[in-house]
């Protein structure tokens, strides 16, 4: 007898397709039996990871036979320092993606409205889904959020609304001034994520005040990451900021040891290592002026971006150019799945991996 596990799934999962990653390096390798290839795919820190927080991992290795600290008292401690807010305005997660689930599990139920933008983080999309929610997806400005018409879409069904900025997959940015009018749009039962995973990219001085905004907003989630710019991917660590009380309905539902020890301790020691951060930075703004002049160079379409990748529009099928790169060595990001079939997402490397891609992409069109 065999069993329809579809049919047995909850309403949604039928029309769920599993999360395409990044093309893995050891993949690729082994299927074309090359060796030094290059992953610029998943917008991960080319630095890898940074001596303070290998240190603090070192530290943390003879206490793994024990649990991990539920309320990550220390990390927590250390973003409470650092944003200027109180530490029962923080959740931790395994990764911010864990948090967005999370806002979904508490907060969104079969029937009700998700608003987002065309083209953004397909998490919000599959959330959505899986949860039996309608999407309701605002078409795009100039590849970014049209704040004006995702203000438009709010009914009273309407749960959530989710902003990116900077964008991904399309780097694409908003404004303070264009956010903060958006905000004040927002009846205050729909709450809104604002996701901030590339916000250390982008200049002081133009970024956006949000974590100012959460007295004036309680309805408004700030979300971040370690996975980019502090180069802890691998080992899955996000927070959010938000109202107190918004935070404790969300412990509720969290599993109490989300976060695995080696990832608190080395998000604290991330956190303190400012030369690695501003490192990190520096080289992403030098090594995106190297693609910007290629592509001007060469007459190719891109989308000016403030993240740490940057997305190239072929103007035509781009799924034979990416298996083109691949056969060089070079691994990229076909965005199809994203509604961008044309485009190719490339993360910003080390300077000699920018050169190979660029050096490839020369070969490949020509
Ligand atoms: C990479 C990324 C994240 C980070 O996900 P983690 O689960 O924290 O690794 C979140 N949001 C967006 C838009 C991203 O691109």
């Amino acid at each position: 007898m065999s069993i329809d596990y579809l049919a047995l799934a909850n309403a949604g999962v039928e029309k769920l397709h599993p999360y395409q990653p990044g093309k893995p390096v050891e993949e690729l390798e082994r299927e074309l039996g090359i060796s030094n290839s290059v992953k610029l795919a998943s917008n991960e820190n080319p630095m890898g990871l940074g001596a303070k927080a290998r240190a603090a991992i070192e530290r943390a290795l003879p206490e793994l036979a024990r649990y991990p600290d539920a309320n990550g008292f220390a990390l927590k401690s250390k973003l409470s320092e650092k944003l200027g807010v109180n530490t029962n305005q923080l959740i931790l997660g395994n990764g911010s993606n864990e948090l967005i689930d999370l806002i979904y599990h508490t907060f969104v139920a079969p029937g009700q409205q998700v608003v987002f933008s065309q083209y953004t983080f397909i998490v919000y999309a599959m959330a959505t889904q899986a949860h039996g929610a309608d999407a309701v997806v605002v078409p795009a400005k100039d590849f970014g959020h049209d704040l004006d018409a995702m203000a438009a879409a709010i009914t009273e069904q309407t749960k959530l609304v989710c902003i990116t900025n900077p964008n991904n997959p399309t780097g694409t940015f908003l404004t303070k001034t264009e956010l903060a009018a958006f905000l004040a749009r927002v009846p205050k039962q729909v709450l809104v994520v604002l996701d901030e995973a590339y916000t250390e990219y982008v200049a002081e001085d133009e970024r956006h005040p949000s974590i100012d905004w959460l007295a004036q907003y309680p309805n408004l989630i700030v979300s971040r990451t370690f996975s980019k710019a502090y180069g802890l991917a691998g080992l899955r660590v996000g927070y959010m900021v938000a109202h107190p009380e918004l935070i404790g309905v969300l412990n509720r539902v969290r599993e109490p040891f989300n976060c695995n020890s080696l990832a608190l301790a080395a998000a604290e020691a991330a956190l303190g290592d400012e030369a690695y951060l501003s490192e990190a930075v520096e080289l992403n703004r030098r090594e995106m002026v190297r693609y910007e002049a290629f592509f001007q160079q060469r007459g190719l379409r891109y989308i000016p971006s403030r993240a740490n990748f940057i997305t190239l529009d072929l103007q035509r099928d781009a799924a034979p150019v990416y298996e083109a790169l691949l056969r060089e060595g070079v691994i990229v990001r076909p965005i199809a799945g994203y509604g961008l079939p044309t485009c190719l997402r490339i993360s910003i490397g080390l300077e000699h991996e920018n050169q190979r891609c660029i050096e490839a992409l020369a070969k490949v069109l020509g």
